[in-house]
């Protein structure tokens, strides 16, 4: 059955959703928007065939022109809009973060939990793309025996002027928090941030940082966040095993030698390093609106547990030292694992 769409937030990532979304598979449509910035609503909603902008998210919840709606706006909003999907019966895709604290995220789960079916899916969009989904094929596979350590990079060109200290975890390292518990199967259990000597190039904020976590199996990872590294943007993942080790490949398509030097490019952003991920991550949620597959996508209770990780990362950034981690029981209604 087609899907007639609403998206709420209509910014970067709203509109690279939308161009996917319209008229995307099985005759989805984008049949209304809304946006804080009511022009830019009317200039997108304007350069498409079937879009109304709405004055208000809530509105476009509300109205029976929407089939399921995307979340798209700015963090510290998902949560007004998810309840409010949730309390009138719509399916909704939210972007990550869930919600920006854990207490927001569980009230999310709780109300689902009390709807008593899925509907809400998060935008952890690692879990789509084809490089990641072979890198947990491996593991999962067992080609390179039980995995020990893993070691990841989340490096950024650059960040725009609001970007907070904050954000190198909630809204940057949550990618990592989401993609270990998939990849590896398990719960993060303790978190230390520590801050090496800071980057010329960002200013104030405190980058790069070096994220260690340790999982319930005892899998002890790295990862550093660097926002302001220049050359481009590269994601890293190494897992070493008691066999062996699997790593994402070299991002570079094609490597060119020429005087006396060997050179690959390296995605500028993330819209160009995951768009195949975002193009995987769509087409399945709509299949699942569709009836056509089991709701298998990252859940609220995906999006609860990260939010709890990132909070107590966030408390090691403030406070230092290292923190543990306990997620109260898994709800029921998410006993079937998503995605793992
Ligand atoms: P963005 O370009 O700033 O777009 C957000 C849009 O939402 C802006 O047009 C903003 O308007 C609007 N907005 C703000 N408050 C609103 C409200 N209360 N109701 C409706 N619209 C509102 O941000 P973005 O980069 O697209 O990011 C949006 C979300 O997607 C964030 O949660 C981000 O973490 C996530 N994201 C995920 C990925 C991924 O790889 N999965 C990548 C990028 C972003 P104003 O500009 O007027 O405030």
């Amino acid at each position: 059955m087609a899907q007639d769409i609403g998206v709420i937030g209509v910014g970067m990532i709203g509109q690279e959703h939308i161009r996917r979304l319209d008229g995307g598979p099985g005759g989805s449509r984008v049949v209304a928007v809304a946006d804080a910035d009511a022009e830019r609503a009317a200039a997108v909603a304007g350069g498409l065939p079937a879009a109304k902008a709405l004055p208000t998210g809530e509105e476009l919840i509300a109205s029976d022109a929407v089939d399921a709606v995307v979340v798209t706006s700015w963090g510290p909003t998902h949560e007004q809009y998810v309840l409010a999907c949730l309390a009138a019966g719509r399916p909704v895709f939210c972007e990550k973060p869930l919600a920006t604290t854990q207490e927001a995220a569980r009230r999310i789960v709780d109300a689902e939990v009390a709807a008593g079916r899925r509907l809400v899916q998060v935008g952890f969009n690692r879990r789509y793309d084809p490089a990641h989904r072979a890198l947990k094929a491996a593991v999962d596979g067992g080609a390179i025996g039980a995995p020990l350590l893993v070691h990841c990079a989340h490096r950024n060109a650059s960040v725009p002027p609001h970007y907070t200290r904050d954000m190198s975890i909630a809204d940057t390292a949550i990618h990592e928090i989401d993609e270990l518990r998939w990849l590896l199967g398990q719960e993060i259990v303790a978190v230390q941030v520590l801050a090496p000597r800071r980057s010329s190039r960002g200013g104030e904020l405190q980058d790069p940082l070096l994220v260690l976590f340790e999982t319930a199996d005892g899998v002890l990872v790295d990862v550093e966040v660097s926002v302001n590294i220049h050359y481009g943007y590269e994601i890293r993942c190494e897992v070493s095993g008691e066999t062996g080790t699997v790593q994402l490949a070299d991002p570079a398509p094609v490597h060119i030698r020429r005087e006396g030097a060997v050179a690959g490019l390296v995605p500028a952003d993330w819209r160009e390093r995951f768009a195949l991920s975002y193009d995987i991550e769509l087409r399945e949620w709509l299949d699942t609106l569709a009836g056509a597959r089991l709701p298998l996508g990252p859940s609220a209770w995906d999006g609860y547990a990260a939010q709890v990780v990132s909070d107590a990362a966030l408390q090691s950034l403030h406070s230092g030292g290292r923190v543990s981690i306990e997620l109260p029981p898994r709800p029921g209604l998410y006993a079937t694992p998503t995605a793992w």
